[in-house]
């Protein structure tokens, strides 16, 4: 038996473990077979774990790894040209946390980091696997849920909110209460394409905004627009 380790740039990747069925077998040709064809196992391993890392941090915010806003642009994009096919929603929700500059004023950057990433652990934990959670930008998360009408994505929104408010992150022996406000658009009725969607769900939340935060408000149907999708 000969036992190697898969070592590619001072990490172990994994162990190659060669057994040698025949009697007649020149174990040191076989040994240093086994060598060669190791280091380049190891080398594609290591690649592999490379590009999925790259990958990961190309698509993932780094504070909250949930996923970036490019991210959310390219799936919605898609989501919305398979849902065009299929017939089925698809739902934008947009969150902005209220009054967050004040969180940081009051208690710091990083309790407001802190405070973020409880959010986006909130918002992450509760969406279906085939969902789309993001942060957009500082303290805006996006959701993309494909296959959610309107009512559900509202009910959805209710429940996150509702939850936010009892969410207190606890910081330096401080409770750091946060809300947030909600806009919610759905495919096909605020919007066929993605700029249309997303314009439709960030507007009511300038809208949850002005009526007091802390609140979901659903996109206004421009001229009750009950527009099904155009069939080839
Ligand atoms: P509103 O209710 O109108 O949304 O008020 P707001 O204070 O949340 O909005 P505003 O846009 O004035 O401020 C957003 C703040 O979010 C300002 C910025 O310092 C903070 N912020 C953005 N990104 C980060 C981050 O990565 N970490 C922390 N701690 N704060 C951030
Ligand atoms: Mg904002
Ligand atoms: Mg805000």
């Amino acid at each position: 038996h000969l036992c190697l380790p898969l070592m590619a740039y001072g990490e172990v990747m994994g162990l190659m473990h060669v057994h040698l069925a025949g009697q007649g077998d020149d174990l040191r040709a076989v040994a240093g077979m086994a060598q060669a064809i190791s280091e380049q196992v190891a080398l594609a391993l290591s690649n592999a774990k490379l590009r999925q890392v790259l990958r990961d941090q190309s698509i993932r915010d780094p504070l909250t790894s949930l996923y970036n806003r490019r991210y959310m642009e390219e799936t919605l994009a898609r989501e919305l040209s398979r849902a065009q096919r299929t017939g089925q929603p698809v739902s934008v929700v947009v969150a902005d946390l209220d009054h967050f500059k004040k969180v940081n004023d009051t208690h710091g950057h990083p309790a407001g980091d802190a405070v973020l990433r409880a959010a986006a652990r909130l918002i992450a934990g509760s969406v279906r696997g085939s969902d789309v959670a993001c942060r957009y930008g500082g303290e805006e998360f996006v959701l993309i849920l494909p296959d959610c009408d309107r009512e559900a994505a509202v009910a959805k929104a209710e429940r996150l909110c509702a939850d936010l408010r009892t969410l207190a992150v606890r910081e330096d022996g401080h409770a750091i209460p946060v809300t947030a406000s909600f806009g919610v658009a759905a495919s096909p009725y605020d919007g066929h394409d993605a700029d249309q969607l997303f314009k439709a769900a960030d507007d009511a939340v300038y809208r949850a905004k002005a009526a007091g935060r802390n609140r979901v408000v659903v996109a206004e149907a421009p001229a009750a627009k009950e527009v099904p999708y155009e069939t080839a």
